[in-house]
């Protein structure tokens, strides 16, 4: 199940693959079908399912090109509007 996901800021990206290689669930592929309007090819979320929110691909990105959302713990949400 996701536990997140990423959004990638596509006039920032230069393609540079770093996403792709220190995400260690998969989640990110340069997968060579998309590009910006600068022509750089750009990353893709390849398998949200895998992704757990932990931000190494925001955090290795040297132009600042993804942001990581983590999901809300939806148990805790669910639990809470159940009523007793
Ligand atoms: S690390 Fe950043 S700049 Fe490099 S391909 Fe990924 S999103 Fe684009
Ligand atoms: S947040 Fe972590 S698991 Fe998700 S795509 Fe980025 S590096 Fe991969």
């Amino acid at each position: 199940m996701a536990r997140g996901e990423i959004v990638i800021i596509e006039m920032n990206c230069l393609g540079c693959g770093y996403c792709e290689r220190f995400c260690q669930r998969g989640g990110i592929a340069m997968t060579g079908d998309k590009f910006s309007a600068m022509g750089f090819p750009l990353p893709s979320f390849v398998n949200p399912d895998k992704c757990n929110a932990c931000g190494n691909c925001e955090a290795m990105c040297p132009h600042f090109a993804i942001e990581v959302y983590k999901y809300a713990d939806a148990g805790a949400i669910t639990a809470a509007a159940t009523p007793a």
